[in-house]
C-alpha cells in the first residue's frame, strides 16, 4: 500500500478513532490505547505499541500511519524561546514557537498557511491565503514541541498552554481546529484544561458562537480599534461583522454556561493610528459591559510595514488609562529577540519561505504571543 493510501491517525478525535476501530471489529478501548501512544508517549510506530495484539499492529501498519510535520529548522533564543520551521506534505512550511515563562510554557501554533483576511498591519496578510491546515498538522505542532522539549526534574509537562495565535484565522478553519482542540483537552491525549487553550480571532461571529457551543476554550479577540471606521481599515472583516455584532458575540461567549470569566482583548498599538489617550478612553468605555482583560501588543515592524511602534511613553500612557478605568492590562513584550521571534514577523517570513521553499533564508518567527 502506498503512503497516500494510509490514513493518518494523528488528527483523529477520540470518537473518530473509536469509529475507525469499530469498523474493523476492534473494541473501542483500542482508541484510548492508541491515543495515549500517539499523544502522551509521542510514539509514531505501531510496532512499539506493546499493549496491542500483534495482529492489530500488523493491520494498522498496513492501513494507517501516524505522521506529524517534519522539522526542517530549529532555533533557540537566549531567553529560552524556541521555534521550529515545519514542512508539510505538500512542501508548504509553517512555524511553531514555544515561549517559556515563570511557571508555564506556551506554544503558539498556526491554523492556516497564509491568511485571507488582509489585516493592514499584519505581515501574513501580504502573503494571501494558501490553504487550511489539517487537524493532524495542527496537533502535530504539539507533538513536535513535546518531542523536542525535555521536562526538567519534577516538571510533568513543558507545554502548559496553547495559543492559536500563529499564522491564519482559526475560526475560518473550524472543523480542523475543533478536532485539534478536542485532542488538546482530551484526558488520554494532552489533557490541558479549557482555560489553557486560547483561540484568537479577528471576530468571525458565527465561528465564535460555534466555538461556544462545541469547544468553549479561552477566547482572544483581535480588537485593535473601537471605532468602526478605523477598524474597517485595520481589520477588513469588520465590514462584514462590525463591532456591535462582534462584542455581542463576546458577551454571549462569556455569558450563559459560565465557561469563561473573561475574554482577552488584543490591541496592537500603532503609532499615530490607534494609540492616543482619547482612543484609550474610548476603548475603556466601549468594553465596559464585556467581561475582559486587555493585552496591548506594541506593533512589531517588518520590512516594508506601513506602521510604526509607539514610543514607550505613549504605550505607558495608553496602558495607565486602561488600568485606571479598572482593566487588567498586560503589555506584551517581544520574546526571542536574538532569533527575531517577535509577534507578527514570523508569519510573513514563513509565508515567504512557503512560497520559495524551505531552503530559502529568513529566520523570523512569530511572536511572543503568550496571552
Ligand atoms: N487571525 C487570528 C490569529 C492570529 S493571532 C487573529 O488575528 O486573532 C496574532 C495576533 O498578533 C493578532 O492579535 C494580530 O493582530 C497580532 N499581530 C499581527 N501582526 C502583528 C504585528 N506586526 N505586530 C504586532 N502584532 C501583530
Amino acid at each position: 500500500m502506498t503512503d497516500q493510501a494510509r490514513l493518518n491517525l494523528l488528527g483523529m478525535t477520540r470518537p473518530q478513532l473509536a469509529d475507525f476501530f469499530a469498523q474493523r471489529g476492534e473494541k473501542p478501548f483500542r482508541a484510548v490505547q492508541v491515543l495515549k501512544w500517539m499523544h502522551q508517549r509521542g510514539c509514531g510506530d505501531f510496532e512499539q505499541m506493546s499493549d496491542l495484539a500483534k495482529s492489530a499492529r500488523a493491520w494498522l501498519a498496513e492501513a494507517a500511519e501516524i505522521r506529524a510535520p517534519e522539522v526542517v529548522l530549529e532555533q533557540s533564543a537566549a531567553d529560552g524561546t524556541r521555534k521550529w520551521l515545519l514542512r508539510l506534505d505538500d512542501g508548504n512550511c509553517i512555524e511553531t514557537v514555544f515561549i517559556p515563562e515563570e511557571g508555564r510554557g506556551t506554544l503558539c501554533v498556526s491554523s492556516q498557511v497564509g491568511c485571507a483576511l488582509g489585516c493592514s498591519f499584519c505581515s501574513t496578510a501580504r502573503q494571501g491565503f494558501n490553504r487550511n491546515l489539517t487537524a493532524a498538522e495542527i496537533i502535530g505542532q504539539l507533538q513536535v514541541a513535546r518531542q523536542r522539549l525535555q521536562p526538567s526534574e519534577g516538571q510533568s509537562r513543558v507545554v502548559t498552554n496553547v495559543v492559536l495565535m500563529g499564522m491564519g484565522e482559526p475560526l475560518l478553519n473550524f472543523d480542523a481546529v475543533a478536532a485539534a482542540v478536542s485532542l488538546m483537552l482530551e484526558d488520554h491525549a494532552y489533557g490541558l484544561s479549557r482555560r489553557r487553550v486560547t483561540v484568537s480571532t479577528v471576530g468571525v461571529v458565527p465561528g465564535i458562537d460555534r466555538l461556544r457551543e462545541t469547544e468553549p476554550v479561552a477566547l482572544a479577540l483581535s480588537l485593535h480599534a473601537v471605532d468602526d471606521a478605523l477598524r474597517d481599515q485595520l481589520v477588513p472583516l469588520n465590514r462584514k461583522y462590525p463591532l456591535d455584532q462582534v462584542l455581542a458575540a463576546c458577551r454571549r461567549y462569556v455569558g450563559r454556561g459560565g465557561h469563561h470569566d473573561r475574554i482577552t482583548m488584543e490591541y496592537v498599538l500603532l503609532e499615530g493610528v490607534n494609540d492616543s489617550p482619547d482612543q484609550a478612553r474610548a476603548l475603556a468605555r466601549r468594553l465596559r459591559d464585556v467581561p475582559c482583560k486587555i493585552n496591548l501588543i506594541p506593533f512589531n515592524p517588518y520590512p516594508g510595514s506601513p506602521y510604526r511602534r509607539p514610543g514607550e511613553a505613549a504605550i505607558a500612557r495608553f496602558r495607565d488609562i486602561l488600568v485606571q478605568a479598572g482593566y487588567t492590562t498586560i503589555t506584551r513584550r517581544p520574546r526571542g529577540d536574538d532569533i527575531d521571534a517577535a509577534c507578527g514577523q514570523l508569519v510573513g517570513r514563513v509565508a515567504e519561505r512557503a512560497r520559495r521553499g524551505p531552503s530559502a533564508g529568513g529566520e523570523r518567527v512569530p511572536s511572543g504571543t503568550a496571552a
